[in-house]
């Protein structure tokens, strides 16, 4: 069993999103990189085409809560379809 995510903040100055797990792991995700992970319809295809998504300068907007299993997050380049579930932060947290 993977761990579970107790908190998250976000901390806008160093573009990072924070998150405590359960074993203790405080791990951090930044910005771009979460951008860059989207695993939304879109996102997918354009990465199997090769392209790349431009995260470099994206901030976050807003995090939405999706039935408690994942977060919604909105990007400033006006991307707002990607889901992060819970396990999926987890994994990127540990990778
Ligand atoms: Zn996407």
């Amino acid at each position: 069993m993977s761990a579970q995510i107790l908190s998250i903040r976000t901390d806008d100055a160093k573009g990072i999103l924070g998150l405590d797990l359960d074993d203790g792991t405080q791990g951090e995700l930044s910005y771009a990189r979460l951008r860059a992970a989207c695993r939304c319809a879109e996102c997918t295809a354009l990465q199997r085409r090769g392209g790349n998504i431009d995260a470099a300068e994206v901030v976050l907007n807003a995090i939405a809560p999706v039935g408690g299993h994942a977060l919604n997050l909105h990007f400033s380049d006006g991307h707002t379809r990607g889901i992060y579930p819970f396990p999926y932060l987890v994994e990127l947290v540990m990778a």
